[in-house]
């Protein structure tokens, strides 16, 4: 039975600055198997991205991994040359960005953006790539498929752009597609869409998707795991039946009482009070302290690490020692 698509171990990014090694993502380990959908949530500034970037390569300087592996396939991929790196990036991950316009260049007809992807990683012929790409269009609902291949990046709707950039990242048949705030761009009534035609597309072609974002909404639709981040680590992670439906960790279940239910009524959504602390000013002990409504002293002073708690993991004073 082959291992896990994507394995994190210990990961550590950290930014050299004037004011010294800040820490951005520490100790960050989760696997990703094929065909799954992982998600990883938190506020801005948890460090979620951050590592998405890293499985890409694409962390910006002065951010770097400075410990921990990442592997595909059981092959080690953070210690990869540029050119190998950039290769990979293409043929076995995708990418979905926010905003499409970053994925797409503006000045060439989508058509050709799909034709000359697929030309550098398949062994197409022209003519074969093209039809790819008209198919993989029309896959993803872009309505006249054969005639919108000549159209700019500016002739589409923000919705139909992003759908773009899934047929983009889609169309050489990846393993594994990193898809940071997808939806966020975009109208409410289009988001669902998209995430729904992600769902269905990483489905159809056995994709495994790392989906980063901070609507435990989405999380909800979507996943089939979740890792919640909070100041550079993992708090807790599990199925999305345990974080969702059954959060432990307290940060956890307070993103969960952001959510709005049509169930019950409510005049306003629970909120979490306070905001993740900068990078520089992370507090001693759990980092959550400040906010934590059921914080202890041990809380201020002691760090947990993730425990093990029928089947998914959680970082917290509540469950092991004290409990
Ligand atoms: Fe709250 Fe303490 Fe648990 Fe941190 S360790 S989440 S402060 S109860």
């Amino acid at each position: 039975m082959p291992g896990p698509l994507l394995q994190i171990a210990h990961l550590r990014i950290a930014f050299d600055t004037r004011r010294g090694n800040l820490v951005a993502v520490d100790d960050v380990s989760f696997d990703v198997h094929r065909g799954e959908v992982f998600g990883i949530v938190g506020e801005s500034g948890a460090g979620k991205s951050l590592t998405g970037q890293a499985v890409i390569g694409l962390l910006e300087p002065p951010g770097r991994i400075t410990a921990g592996r990442i592997r595909l396939e059981g092959r080690r991929i953070d210690n990869l040359p540029y050119a190998r790196m950039r290769r990979l990036r293409g043929k076995q991950i995708g990418m979905i960005f926010q905003d499409p316009l970053t994925s797409l260049n503006p000045l060439y007809t989508i058509g050709r953006q799909l034709t000359e992807t697929i030309l550098t990683h398949r062994n197409m012929s022209h003519a074969q790539a093209r039809e790819h790409a008209v198919r993989i269009l029309s896959d993803v609902g872009i309505p006249a498929a054969e005639k919108r291949m000549e159209h700019y990046p500016h002739q589409f709707s923000g919705g139909m752009r992003q759908r773009v950039v899934i047929a983009l990242a889609l169309c050489v048949n990846p393993k594994l597609v990193i898809a940071d705030e997808p939806t966020t761009a975009l109208d409410v009534s289009i988001q669902a869409q998209i995430i729904a035609l992600l769902k269905q597309l990483c489905e159809k072609h056995a994709t495994a998707v790392v989906l980063i974002t901070h609507d435990m909404g989405v999380i909800a639709e979507i996943c089939d795991r979740v890792a919640v981040m909070y100041a550079g680590r993992i708090v807790e992670l599990g199925t999305v039946r345990q974080v969702v439906k059954h959060a432990r960790h307290p940060y956890a279940s307070g993103l969960m009482g952001a959510i709005p239910s049509l169930r019950h009524r409510q005049e306003r959504l629970n909120q979490i009070e306070g905001s993740m602390p900068r990078l520089a000013e992370i507090p001693a002990g759990c980092a959550f302290h400040p906010r934590c409504p059921e914080a202890f002293a041990k809380c201020r002073r002691r760090r947990p690490h993730l425990i093990e708690i029928q089947g998914a993991q959680v970082a917290c004073w509540l469950y092991g020692e004290k409990a």
